[in-house]
C-alpha cells in the first residue's frame, strides 16, 4: 500500500458519507478540472503527503470507533492501488464509501464489490459535460459509471454541483429528469461555493429558490446543499 497516495486523511466525518460517521482519505490525483473544484490542490499525484500504509496504520486505531471509510479525492479511481485498498478496508470490518466523479468506468466495476455505498458526481447534461470538466469525451464515462452503479443495486447517491455561469435552471432540469428516469432516488444538488476553488468562477451561486419546479419531487430524497 505504499504506493496508494493519499493527500490528506480526514479522521472524522458525519456529512461525507449520509447517516455513518467516517474517516475520510483524499486521494491525490483527478484528470479532469471543473472550474468548481475545492480540492484543486488534489489534482496533482504529487499532492500526497501520505500513503496506503498510513492510512491503515490510523484505520487499525478506529476499529470500533468508526463506521467506515470513505475514499474520496482528487479522483480516487485515478489510482489503480484504490481497489485493494477498498477491499482490505473491507477485510479489517469498516464498511467502505467511495466518492467518484465517474471518469474510470472499469475500475469502478472492479471496485463495487468492495463497496458499501456511492456518491457520484453527475456535473451536466451528458452532452454538456465537458463544459464543466474542461476535459472532452467526459460525458459518456460518467454516464456509462451511473449505469453500472444502478445496475449493481448498491445504495448511492447522485450528487449535482450547481454555478450559474456552468448550468441553467434547464440543465438541472434535464439533469434531474434523467436521473429520475434511470431509476436514481437520492440526488442531492450542491450550490457552488467559492471556498477552497481557484476564484476563476465569478461569486456567485443558486438558491433553493432557483430549482426548477417539479424536480425535486422526482426523488424519493432530495437535498439542495451548500457545496
Ligand atoms: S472531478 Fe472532482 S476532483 Fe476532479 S477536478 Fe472535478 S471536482 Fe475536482
Amino acid at each position: 500500500m505504499q504506493h496508494l497516495l493519499i493527500g490528506g486523511i480526514t479522521p472524522f466525518s458525519t456529512v461525507d458519507w449520509p447517516g455513518k460517521l467516517a474517516c475520510v482519505a483524499f486521494l491525490a490525483g483527478c484528470p479532469w478540472r471543473c472550474p468548481y473544484c475545492q480540492n484543486h490542490q488534489l489534482q496533482r499525484f504529487d499532492a500526497a503527503t501520505a500513503t496506503g500504509e498510513d492510512l491503515f496504520a490510523f484505520l487499525e486505531q478506529r476499529r470500533g470507533l468508526l463506521d467506515g471509510v470513505v475514499f474520496s479525492g482528487g479522483e480516487p479511481l485515478a489510482q489503480a492501488a484504490t481497489v485493494e485498498a477498498a477491499q482490505r478496508a473491507r477485510e479489517m470490518g469498516f464498511e467502505v464509501g467511495l466518492h467518484t466523479c465517474g471518469g474510470y468506468p472499469e475500475r469502478l466495476r472492479q471496485i463495487l464489490p468492495h463497496l458499501d455505498w456511492v456518491g457520484i458526481d453527475v456535473k451536466a447534461p451528458w452532452d454538456a459535460y465537458d463544459r464543466v470538466t474542461i476535459v472532452p469525451g467526459t460525458g459518456p464515462l460518467a454516464r456509462e459509471s451511473l449505469q453500472i452503479v444502478l445496475d449493481a443495486g448498491i445504495p448511492m447517491e447522485a450528487r449535482t454541483t450547481w454555478h450559474p455561469a456552468l448550468l441553467s435552471p434547464g440543465d438541472i432540469a434535464t439533469i434531474g429528469r434523467d436521473l429520475a428516469t434511470r431509476g436514481v432516488r437520492t440526488w442531492a444538488v450542491q450550490a457552488y461555493r467559492s471556498q477552497g476553488t481557484t476564484g476563476q468562477l465569478p461569486d456567485e451561486t443558486v438558491y433553493p429558490s432557483d430549482m426548477p419546479e417539479g424536480i425535486a419531487e422526482l426523488f424519493e430524497t432530495f437535498e439542495f446543499r451548500r457545496a
